[in-house]
């Protein structure tokens, strides 16, 4: 059995396996993609101390850098439930799609999220070609360009007032017949001069000129005209979803399903941490989940040196 068991590869469960391997406790990593989402990123400019990299070169150094202590890494593995500990210091189960089951004395949950995509044409083939996910990474790459912000909800809203700040115009586009963000968002938004809103907007299509996006089209759903924006970029702000669905029913979620985490990462479930995307810690970057996935392993290993064996 591990002592800790890390479920999920991307920077927050790498940073896990660093810190617990670092205290000589066997460890052990299960991964459906090691990596994650860095592996899907293109310019990363804001992991702090290094001012330009590219996902998949930063996904190279988490995998050389875990691969350099003594963790068993188990990568295309998919966990599909976890079972608590029957009593107070036995081993908990982590059972994988193979048919396989692993155990240990602690795991960390670290199996981030995913961004809702749009679904329609030119979205998949011009991703990171000016369609973006992330406010916060993406932003300053359109500074003085004119960009859209798919959903009105609390995330589209904040991203339209954080890119009128660096971008020259925005065209928010929300699918409701109205915005569904918190009235104060809203009455920022509408004092801003550069952005427009437009409601009951289905965007139908992503257009660009084969390098990079040139526009998209929104159908009005009340009078079912179909019009054309020039623009940019477009960040696509209609939900992210934790990789979570497995674990319903064993640790606690919150309603929009991330693990509910304490200041230490310890979730619903004594001896199983979290730490990343996947969990309720807000603003979801790389950075963030370095952190979070280094505490995650400080407080198992706290949470090991105090466990009576069962
Ligand atoms: P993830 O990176 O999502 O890793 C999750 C891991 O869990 C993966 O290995 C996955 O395969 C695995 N997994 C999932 N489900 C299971 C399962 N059931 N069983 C086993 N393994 C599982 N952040 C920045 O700071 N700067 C940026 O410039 C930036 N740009 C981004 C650009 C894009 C296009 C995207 C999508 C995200 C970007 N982010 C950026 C956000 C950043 O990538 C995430 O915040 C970060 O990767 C979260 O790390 P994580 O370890 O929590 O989760």
């Amino acid at each position: 059995a591990f002592d800790v068991l890390v479920i999920g590869g991307g920077p927050a469960g790498s940073a896990a396996a660093i810190y617990a391997a670092r205290k000589g406790i066997r460890t052990g990593v299960a991964a459906e993609r090691f990596g994650g989402q860095v592996l899907d990123t293109m310019a990363i400019e804001n992991f702090i101390s290094v001012s330009h990299t590219e996902g998949p070169k930063l996904a190279a150094a988490l995998e050389h850098h875990v691969k350099e202590y003594e963790v068993d890494v188990m990568n295309l593995q998919r966990a599909e439930k976890l079972i608590p500990a029957a009593a107070p210091g036995g081993l908990i189960e982590i059972q994988l799609a193979n048919g396989a089951s692993l155990k240990s004395k602690t795991v960390i949950l670290s199996t981030g999220a995913r961004w809702r995509q749009m679904g329609v044409p030119g979205e998949d083939e011009y991703r990171n070609k000016g369609v973006a996910y992330c406010p916060h990474c993406d932003g300053p790459l359109f500074k003085g360009k004119r960009v859209a912000v798919i959903g009105g909800g609390n995330s589209g809203v904040e991203a339209a007032i954080d890119l009128a700040g660096i971008v020259a115009e925005v065209t928010l586009i929300e699918f409701d017949s109205q915005l569904r963000a918190d009235e104060v968002l809203q009455r920022k938004l509408r004092s801003l001069p550069n952005v427009r809103i437009i409601t009951s907007g289905l965007t139908t299509e992503v257009h660009g000129d084969g390098t990079k996006v040139t526009g998209l089209s929104y159908k009005n759903r009340n009078t079912g005209e179909v019009h054309r924006v020039d623009l940019e970029g477009i960040f696509v702000q209609i939900g992210l979803v934790p990789n979570t669905e497995w674990l319903k029913g064993s640790v606690a979620l919150s309603p929009r399903g991330e693990i509910e985490v304490d200041v230490r990462g310890q979730t619903s479930v004594p001896g199983v941490f979290a730490a990343g995307d996947a969990t309720t810690v807000p603003y979801k970057q790389i950075i963030i989940a370095m952190g979070e996935g280094s505490k995650a392993a400080l407080s198992a290993f706290d949470y090991l040196i105090r466990m009576v064996p069962a």
